[in-house]
């Protein structure tokens, strides 16, 4: 059994106990009274039976009296001495006596003792007559022959006065005595108070005097006992109060269990909270005994706190060599000098090991709000300030690495833009200086698109580029921030530059090669529409000679004149723009349109050397976004190349196929021919710079081409045509780029 439902049975018992104790008394009363009442009737029949011989014998005393008297009369002699004395002892020893005569045998009264009214002639039989009730009063009367039997001796007794007279103090405080007649009328009776109800009744019959009087007596109510009527009303209350108490009993002990059980839990608690904390802790009063340790602080000297509690400086974890330290520090505690941020000492285990630790007092404050002494929490801080001094080495290697790094490195807030660290060389290159504090690097910033791109920046102020990579990462708190690795390219964009300067004039060189070496082609070109504009001239002047000039035939000519000046006007813009030198310039154009520009240019070559050239277009090419010259270039380059490779191919056999089609979300252009055609090996070589099988030529074609495709991210390659001769192709992208990025 817990000892929770033991209390529980324990806390009943008193309340059983009262109940049984309740059921007892009631019990004993009950039987009790039982008893009491037996008792009382028996009493009554005693005390009855007492009675009536009491008055039995009254009544023959009283009659023997008369008798006695009546035998002492002899004759009329009434004044003798003997029967006067008689009758007055028995008038004085009977008060019941009221009436004593004598009469003749007549009726007539010859002596009367008493009252004459009581001396009524009587005409009956000597011996006991009827009972009469005179005035209310019941009477009863007795005669008596005297010797000589001539004469009567009649005596009246009052029935009331002989009940008054017998019945003695200790019956009439019992009990109301009534005296009834034969024929059951109450005639008299002797009472002192209330009767009882409920009370006994007790009835006898009176033998003497033998006229059928009959005896009752009848209990009065006793004055209640106050002591036993209130008994069981006492006993039924203290029982109530008994149970009453038990259960409050109960209920206190329950409510006093529960906060024990909650101060048992709670103390646990904070025994548990206490034995598991990591911070040594430690009371000590005024005079600096110590009055507790917790299991971490024993813990973290190695002694246990039987030894340490009661112990005043020095302390046993004091190391010697800084008992002086130590010291001051308890003396500051004890006079209250605390510092916020805590005393740093030294402390010795019981090995001897020596720790640091960081001391935290503050004032103990009991129950009462009194202030009996100093409370210390220790932390032990050298592995703390271990990893404090390793962090340290491991930052200072990081700022090492970070400043001998020739790339500007920098990290900023990604939503403020605030710069929160930077190396040395992003400093000196933005010119920051050492004592900068909080500050904003905003170029980098204006830079930023998710996703994050590497991207080439100018600082036009220093006249610098850099490469900048930005990454967006989070930062040792948490927060968002970008890392910028900024990395100088100035020297590399400039030999870049100077590359494509080169580039440019050697293209431009390249071109006007080209026109050299097409002068006799162009002249002749330019021949035709100049010849033709001669010939409408004259023809004009004749027309003009006439006598009535054709209007309408010289209007023709004139328009002849004017469209051919027209094409050699345009031949002659592009060859200038063909050799111009420029810079790229994009812009929307058609391919086919560029096409029919070189093919113009070379219509002459094409036709001195009986070539077929055959175009097959896909339709619906988008525009290009592209530099129209560049592309002409190429095409002019390819299609001359392909011509002159089919020098020795036979007449019928020349023939230059050119296609222009759409590969993906590219134009791809082949130009194939079929001429002589490339060897393997000649395919590596091609591209280079200077590669010629020509006398004449420069090798430089090529390779320009393959860099104006590649500026416009696109792909130029050659392989073998199926059936003969060697084809280019030749890729560049429709996508329409801005030209945003470029310088
Ligand atoms: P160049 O025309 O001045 O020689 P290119 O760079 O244009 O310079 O051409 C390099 C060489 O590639 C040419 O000398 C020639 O041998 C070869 N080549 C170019 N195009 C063809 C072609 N269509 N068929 C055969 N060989 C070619």
């Amino acid at each position: 059994m817990t000892p929770t439902r033991a209390h529980r049975w324990l806390a009943l018992v008193p309340g059983l106990l009262a109940a049984l104790v309740t059921l007892a008394l009631a019990g004993y009363l009950l039987l009790s009274h039982g008893e009491a009442a037996e008792q009382r009737a028996a009493l009554l029949e005693q005390d009855l039976l007492w009675q009536k011989q009491a008055i039995e014998q009254q009544v023959a005393i009283d009659r023997d009296a008369v008798h006695g008297l009546a035998a002492t009369l002899s004759g009329a002699d009434y004044n003798s001495p003997i029967f006067q004395a008689r009758v007055l002892s028995l008038l004085q020893t009977s008060p019941e006596v009221v009436g004593l005569s004598v009469q003749d045998r007549f009726g007539h009264v010859e002596w009367h003792a008493t009252q004459a009214a009581w001396a009524l002639p009587y005409r009956g039989e000597p011996g006991w007559g009827d009972v009469w009730v005179s005035h209310g009063q019941p009477r009863l009367r007795y005669a008596v022959l005297t010797p000589d039997r001539r004469r009567m001796l009649v005596m009246v007794l009052a029935l009331d006065r002989l009940l008054q007279q017998q019945v003695p103090w200790w019956i009439a405080q019992r009990y109301q005595i009534t005296l009834y007649g034969n024929e059951g009328r109450p005639l008299a009776s002797k009472f002192q108070r209330q009767l009882d109800p409920a009370g006994v009744i007790g009835n006898i019959d009176l033998g003497n005097p033998p006229v059928g009087l009959s005896l009752k007596a009848e209990v009065y109510q006793t004055p209640a006992n106050p002591v036993t009527g209130a008994l069981p009303w006492i006993v039924f209350g203290l029982a109530l109060a008994m149970l009453a108490s038990t259960w409050a009993l109960g209920r206190v002990m329950r409510v006093r269990e529960e906060a024990e059980s909650r101060l048992r839990a709670e103390t646990a608690l904070r025994k548990a909270m206490e034995d598991s904390l990591v911070t040594g802790l430690r009371a000590m009063d005024h005079h600096g005994r110590v009055l507790y340790v917790n299991r971490a602080f024993c813990e973290m000297v190695g002694y246990r706190s039987e030894e340490l509690i009661g112990h005043s400086p020095p302390m046993p974890y004091w190391p010697p060599e800084e008992m002086a330290r130590c010291e001051a520090v308890f003396d500051a505690i004890l006079a209250g000098r605390l510092d916020p941020n805590g005393f740093t000492v030294r402390f010795m285990r019981r090995n001897g090991e020596r720790f640091d630790v960081r001391v935290y007092a503050s004032r103990l404050i009991d129950g009462e709000g009194e202030h009996i002494g100093w409370m210390g929490s220790m932390y032990d801080i050298t592995e703390i300030r271990r990893e404090r001094e390793a962090l340290q080495a491991s930052h200072e290697r990081f700022v090492t690495v970070m400043n001998g790094l020739d790339a500007a490195v920098a990290v900023t807030d990604a939503q403020t833009g605030e710069l929160l660290m930077s190396n040395q060389q992003f400093d000196r290159a933005f010119g920051l200086p050492d004592w900068r504090g909080r500050c904003c690097v905003l170029p980098f910033v204006l830079r930023r698109v998710d996703p994050p791109v590497d991207a080439e920046w100018y600082d036009s102020y220093r006249r610098h580029w850099y490469q900048v990579k930005s990454r967006q990462s989070v930062w040792v708190d948490g927060s968002a921030v970008w890392l910028e690795i900024a990395t100088d390219i100035t020297a590399l964009k400039t030999a870049t530059e100077r590359e494509r300067q080169q580039n440019e004039t050697l293209q431009q060189t390249a071109r006007l090669i080209s026109m050299g070496e097409m002068a006799s082609s162009l002249a002749h070109e330019l021949n035709q529409p100049l010849g033709a504009i001669a010939s409408y001239a004259s023809g004009c002047r004749n027309i003009l000679a006439a006598n009535s000039p054709n209007l309408a035939q010289l209007d023709q000519a004139i328009d002849k004149m004017a469209e051919q000046a027209k094409r050699a006007g345009h031949i002659i813009r592009g060859i200038r723009e063909f050799v111009q030198r420029r810079a790229p310039h994009r812009k929307r154009c058609d391919i086919g349109t560029l096409l029919d520009t070189v093919l113009g240019l070379l219509g002459h070559e094409v036709a001195r050397r009986g070539v077929a050239v055959s175009i097959a277009q896909a339709e619906g090419l988008p525009p290009l976004y592209a530099d129209a010259v560049m592309l002409e270039q190429v095409l002019f380059n390819l299609i001359k190349n392909a011509l002159e490779a089919m020098d020795n191919t036979s007449a019928e056999q020349r023939r230059l196929a050119i296609s222009l089609a759409r590969q993906e979300g590219s134009l791809k252009v082949t130009i194939a021919d079929r001429g002589a055609g490339i060897t393997p090996e000649q395919l590596e070589q091609l591209f280079k710079p200077f590669f010629t099988t020509k006398d004449t030529g420069m090798g430089m074609g090529l390779n320009i081409c393959r860099s104006i495709i590649e500026h416009h991210h696109g792909r130029l390659w050659a392989e073998a045509n199926p059936g003969g001769g060697c084809r280019f192709i030749f890729t560049v992208p429709f996508s329409e780029e801005t030209d945003a990025h470029e310088p």
